[in-house]
Formats: C-alpha cells, structure tokens, sequence
C-alpha cells in the first residue's frame, strides 16, 4: 500500500514450488522473480524447500488471500483496480461481485485474458486510464512474463499476477 500511495511502480508475484522449481532451470523466469516488488510463497513446498536450505519464510500466502487483504485495504482509501483476465465475461462477473464486496473500491475496467498480441491488450487497459492496481491473471507463468515486459508502458502502479482469482471473485 506504501508503494501504491507513492506511485511507485512494481509488480507482485505468488510463486508456488512448481515455478520457483521452473526458474531454477530458466534464467528469464529467475531474474523476472527476483526483480519482483514482492514474492509471495503460494505454496507449503515452498515454505519446505526454504526450511531445509535454512532460510525460513514466515508462512504460506496464496494469492486470493492477499488479493483480499488488499481489495479490503484499497477500498478504504477509495483505490482504483482494474481486471485483466480469465475467459470472456469472468472479469466483468469479478467485477460486480468486488464492487458490492469492498464499497469504495474503484473498478476502472475489465478485460479477457485471451489476446493476439500483447500490445492489443496493453493498448485496452491503458484506455481505462491510470489504476492503482493492474490484477493480471493469465496464468503462470504467463502473468509474470507480461508484467516485466509491459510494467513502464501500463498505466498502472502496481501489477498483481493472481493465476485463476477472477474466476474466484466470479464464483
Ligand atoms: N488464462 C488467460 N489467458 C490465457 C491462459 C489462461 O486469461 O492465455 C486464464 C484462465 O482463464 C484462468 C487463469 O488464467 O482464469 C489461470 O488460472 P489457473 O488457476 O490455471 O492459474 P494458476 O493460479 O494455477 O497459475
């Protein structure tokens, strides 16, 4: 939340132990994670592997669970969100379901998760304007590859890569 008042642009990831056992082979995906704003362990393999090399993290977080924390602490201070994502008409259903959820939160626009470039999509969430918080759930770890590759040109503060929570939000 610090970051987003300050306009400090980053992006979120949550990798589980199939991703982070991705990146170790995979030097883009490495980079890409560590380059991160936050890394959020999405998984108890995870929370394993770092006991056993003696770097303990604190505890699992899933990705829905900090998209909740953080719709809840957006919408306190009247924070713009916009949803990028999942098949055609999940986002708009996310969309209604949050806005009656968390009063106060600003859904600046919606947009599918299925695209024939990149730029295509970028060019649609931009046309919303500025959000605070871009939520990009294409999937790992396609998410995390279209956030360091578009995070200056989005207009957005902080970009979220959520995998499947707008379906969640949908029902
Ligand atoms: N998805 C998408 N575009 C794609 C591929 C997947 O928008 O090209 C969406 C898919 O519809 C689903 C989400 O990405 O809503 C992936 O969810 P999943 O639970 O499989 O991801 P995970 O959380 O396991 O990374």
């Amino acid at each position: 939340m610090a970051r987003i008042r300050e306009g400090k642009k980053g992006y979120v990831v949550t990798p589980n132990s199939e991703i982070v056992y991705m990146a170790r082979s995979d030097e883009h995906l490495k980079k890409l994670l560590n380059a991160a704003a936050l890394v959020l362990p999405d998984g108890i393999g995870v929370i394993h592997a770092a006991k056993i090399l003696k770097k303990p993290l604190t505890e699992k977080v899933a990705g829905i669970e900090f998209a909740t924390s953080l719709m809840e602490a957006m919408a306190k201070e009247g924070r713009s969100i916009f949803l990028f994502g999942a098949k055609p008409g999940i986002a708009e259903k996310a969309a209604e379901n949050l806005k009656q959820k968390y009063p106060g939160l600003i859904v600046t626009g919606c947009r599918d998760g299925y695209f024939k470039d990149d730029a295509e999509a970028v060019r649609d969430i931009n046309a919303a304007g500025h959000s605070d918080v871009i939520l990009v759930c294409l999937g790992a770890p396609k998410q995390e590859i279209f956030m360091e590759q578009h995070l200056d040109e989005l207009n957005g503060t902080m970009l979220c890569g959520l995998g499947g929570s707008l379906d969640v939000y949908a029902g």
